[in-house]
């Protein structure tokens, strides 16, 4: 299951983070990595001195005037909460302009495995099947075009009622159902990190699982819901290639157990 339990915050995905926020710049047109860090210094001294010229709208040669100080505070906590925002926003636009560290290792976002970018070993194995399966599955579709499905639980945790209660339910699904994310290459099979299964079994987990293909609403659910991790792309990405040229020289009954 690709779950946390992390409250997450009001930026849903890797992609709209590098996009939208208080950083966010005109034009979508890749910068050069060295113009990234111009903009970027740009941008943090813009934002620096907005908070400091509002903040100081409270306070005088005392300090913060009393009866403004729950004001104050709340200034503060909000400028907090953007700050952490534009951190990651910032590493996600690092990560684009100047890629992973080479031949070093990296944690997979949200959770605590290690790996090496492009490296597919047991750590990366574990941490892309059962947490960011989600994250392969967008790089897979992006460099393939193989388009993604999700195997399904047969029936939602809440026999009753859905427990996702029609916010967490999308084409008839309710968002605890979606136990795993693959992509469908063009034979049929189905593609994760472990390599290729069958069209109707993902190898390690229960026969007879439904798979339905991933519309943009569940994509839309699972972005939005608190419970799946940022996806990390930038890790993922780096599988792609390995993967493919591993399933080129596989058997389909050679894919990993998961
Ligand atoms: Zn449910």
């Amino acid at each position: 299951m690709s779950k946390q339990t992390y409250k997450k915050r009001t930026v849903p995905d890797h992609e709209s983070q590098l996009d939208s926020g208080p950083t966010a710049h005109a034009g979508n047109a890749p910068l050069s990595p060295i113009a990234t860090v111009h903009r970027a210094i740009a941008e943090y001294r813009r934002w620096h001195t907005a908070r400091v010229l509002d903040l100081c709208q409270h306070i005088d040669m005392e300090g913060v005037r009393e009866y403004e100080y729950p004001e104050y505070e709340e200034k503060c906590r909000s400028y907090a909460d953007q700050a952490d925002e534009m951190l990651d926003q910032l590493i996600s636009r690092l990560t684009a302009a100047f890629g992973l560290p080479a031949g070093e290792s990296v944690t997979v976002l949200g959770t605590n495995f290690q790996v090496i970018p492009g490296e597919i070993n047991e750590q990366a194995r574990a941490a892309f099947s059962s947490g960011q399966c989600h994250a392969l599955a967008q790089a897979l579709t992006e460099i393939t075009g193989w388009p993604a499905a999700a195997v399904l639980s047969q029936q939602c945790a809440d026999e009753y009622d859905e427990c996702g209660d029609g916010q967490q339910t999308a084409d008839g699904v309710c968002i605890c159902r979606i136990e795993h994310i693959v992509n469908v290459r063009p034979d049929g099979s189905l593609i994760d990190i472990n390599g290729a299964h069958p069209a109707d079994h993902v190898q390690g987990r229960e026969p007879g699982l439904p798979i339905v293909p991933m519309t943009e609403r569940l994509w839309r659910i699972v972005s939005a819901n608190a419970e799946w991790r940022d996806p990390d792309i930038a890790v993922a990405r780096s599988f792609v290639q390995p993967l493919l040229a591993s399933l080129d020289s596989d058997d389909i009954h050679e894919a990993k157990g998961a």
